[in-house]
């Protein structure tokens, strides 16, 4: 069977966005406010020949800050338990913040490996941005775009390597 790549991350950091760049196809549900309920999403992704199933981790209903974190926890752990590699989403306008460093806790006790991608860096002169993420101690900060679609190429390369 195929290797699985999850796709996890806080709230709004543009995950589904990613996925269906990834996959190729619209089938996340893109929305501008979280909280919305909706399925783990499964799709087939492809890159230098190498496929794998893709997971678009997101969906159960949180509220405030604590149960949030908490969602994020949950929501990562059943992606670790599943997954060949974890694409680790951040939102590179946002910074580091408090859930960033909680979901990478986890993903660093999981000993998989994991690819970071510095998300919404639309524009070259941001990519700057991504360097502050090498504090979450996860590895190279790859500043992507996933509205534009640039960067997802040195991303995937990443991916692939580890699988
Ligand atoms: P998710 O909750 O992590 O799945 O995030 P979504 O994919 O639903 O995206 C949340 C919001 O961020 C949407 O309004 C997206 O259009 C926006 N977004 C996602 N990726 C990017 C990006 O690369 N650049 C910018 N500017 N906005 C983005
Ligand atoms: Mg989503």
């Amino acid at each position: 069977s195929l290797p699985v790549v999850a796709i996890v991350g806080r709230p709004n950091v543009g995950k589904s966005t990613l996925f269906n760049r990834i996959a190729g196809e619209r089938i996340a549900i893109v929305e501008d406010q979280p909280g919305i309920t909706r399925d783990r999403i499964y799709s087939k992704g492809e890159w230098s020949g190498r496929s794998f199933h893709l997971i678009d981790t997101g969906g159960l209903e949180f509220g405030g800050d604590d149960e949030m974190v908490e969602y994020v926890r949950q929501q990562a752990e059943l992606a670790i338990e599943e997954a060949d590699v974890i694409l680790f989403v951040v939102d590179g306008r946002t910074g580091v913040t408090a859930t960033d460093e909680e979901v990478a806790r986890h993903l660093r006790r999981s000993r998989k490996p994991v690819v970071l991608a510095v998300n919404k860096l639309d524009h070259q002169n941001h990519h700057k941005h991504a360097y502050e993420f090498y504090q979450l101690g996860i590895g190279e900060p790859i500043p992507v775009s996933s509205l534009h679609g640039t960067g997802t190429g040195d991303l995937l390369d990443e991916v692939v390597q580890k699988l």
